[in-house]
C-alpha cells in the first residue's frame, strides 16, 4: 500500500513559518510584502483561486491588492494596470489570474510583468531561466511537486525514471525542468504520445498534469513507484478528484498523492514563498535587508 502524502499537512507547517518571519518583521515595524492580484471578469474558477490566495495571504500577514477588471477590460487597459504595479515600490508580486477574457492575448500580457516581481514564475523571462537552470521564480504548482519529493526524501533524482503527462507552460513544462534539474531522466507525454503506457510503466516517478478525472488507473503504474497527481476534476458526481484512480493506484504505488488535500493546497503556499522571495531581493536591493 502506498504511503499517502498529504500536502495540506505540510502546507500547513510551511505557512507557519512564513507568518513566523512575517511576524518578526512586524515586531521589527518593517515594510510588509505585497502581493497585487489583478483579475479581469468573472471566471468562477479564477474566481475560486483569488479567494483562496486572499486568505492565505490574511493567514500569513501577506499585504494584498485585488484589483478587478471587467469582462470586456481592453487590453491596453489591463497592461496598464500591470504597469503601474511594476512601477509601484511597495508592491513585490504581481499576479495576473488566468483565464483571462478571450480577447487579451495571454502571453503579452505576461510578458509585461516585471519579471522582479513575476511570483507564478511564467513571464517569458522566468522561464527562459528555468530552461537555463539559473535562479528564477518557480511556477507555484512545480515547486510543489518538487516540494513533496524532497518531503519523502526524493531531493536528488539521479538514475531515476521521471515520466510527466502533461506539457502545459503552467504545469508539465515546468515541472519537467525542475525534475531534469534534479537529475531525473525525464519523458513528457502529452494527448499525441502513441501508446502512453509503455512510456508510464517505465516511470519511477509518474507526474500527472492531466485533467481528467481518475483516468491513470493501476495499468499505467510500475509496482513501487513515486505517484504525484496534479489534476483538479469533478466527477460524474460532481465530486473533486485528480487524474489518478486513486483507489486502484494505492496499493501499487510505494508514495502517492491524495487529490483533494495533496498537491492543490502547496501551491498557494509556494506563491507565499515566491512572494517572501521578491520582498527578500527588493528589500536587499534598496539595502534594507
Ligand atoms: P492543460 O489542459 O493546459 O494541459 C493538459 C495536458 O494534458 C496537455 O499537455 C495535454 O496534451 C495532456 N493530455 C490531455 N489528454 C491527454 C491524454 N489522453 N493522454 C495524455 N496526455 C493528455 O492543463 P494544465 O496543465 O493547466 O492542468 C492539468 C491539470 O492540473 C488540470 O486538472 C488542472 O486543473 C490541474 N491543475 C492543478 C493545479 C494545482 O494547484 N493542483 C494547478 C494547475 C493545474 P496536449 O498538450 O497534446 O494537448
Amino acid at each position: 500500500m502506498a504511503n499517502i502524502v498529504y500536502g495540506n499537512e505540510l502546507a500547513v507547517q510551511i505557512k507557519a513559518d512564513i507568518k513566523k518571519r512575517i511576524d518578526q518583521m512586524k515586531q521589527q515595524q518593517r515594510r510588509l510584502p505585497k502581493l497585487s492580484v489583478i483579475i479581469a471578469g468573472e471566471d468562477p474558477s479564477a474566481l475560486s483561486y483569488i479567494k483562496s490566495k486572499e486568505k492565505a495571504c490574511e493567514e500569513v500577514g501577506i499585504l494584498n491588492g485585488l484589483i478587478t477588471l471587467p469582462q470586456d477590460v481592453e487590453e491596453a487597459a489591463l497592461i496598464d494596470a500591470i504597469k503601474q504595479l511594476n512601477a509601484d515600490d511597495s508592491v513585490d508580486g504581481i499576479l495576473v489570474q488566468l483565464p483571462l477574457p478571450k480577447q487579451i492575448h495571454e502571453e503579452k500580457v505576461l510578458a509585461c510583468i516585471d519579471p522582479s516581481k513575476d511570483v507564478d514564475g511564467f513571464q517569458p523571462v522566468n522561464l527562459g531561466k528555468l530552461l537555463l537552470q539559473q535562479k528564477s521564480f518557480q511556477p507555484c504548482t512545480a515547486k510543489s511537486v518538487m516540494r513533496i519529493l524532497k518531503e519523502i526524501g526524493m531531493e536528488d533524482l539521479s538514475g531515476k525514471h521521471a515520466v510527466v503527462i502533461g506539457r502545459s507552460n503552467i504545469v508539465g513544462k515546468p515541472v519537467a525542468q525542475l525534475l531534469l534539474k534534479q537529475h531525473a531522466t525525464v519523458t513528457i507525454c502529452h494527448s499525441k504520445t502513441a501508446d502512453l503506457k509503455k512510456f508510464t510503466k517505465q516511470a519511477d516517478l509518474l507526474v500527472v498534469a492531466i485533467g481528467r478525472a481518475r483516468m491513470i488507473d493501476a495499468s499505467y503504474v510500475k509496482a513501487g513507484a513515486v505517484v504525484i497527481d496534479v489534476g483538479v476534476n469533478r466527477d460524474e458526481n460532481g465530486k473533486l478528484c485528480g487524474d489518478v484512480d486513486f483507489a486502484s493506484v494505492e496499493p501499487l504505488a510505494s508514495y502517492l498523492t491524495p487529490v483533494p488535500k495533496g498537491v492543490g493546497p502547496m501551491t498557494s503556499v509556494m506563491l507565499l514563498e515566491n512572494t517572501l522571495e521578491a520582498y527578500e531581493e527588493r528589500e536587499k536591493m534598496y539595502g534594507r535587508l
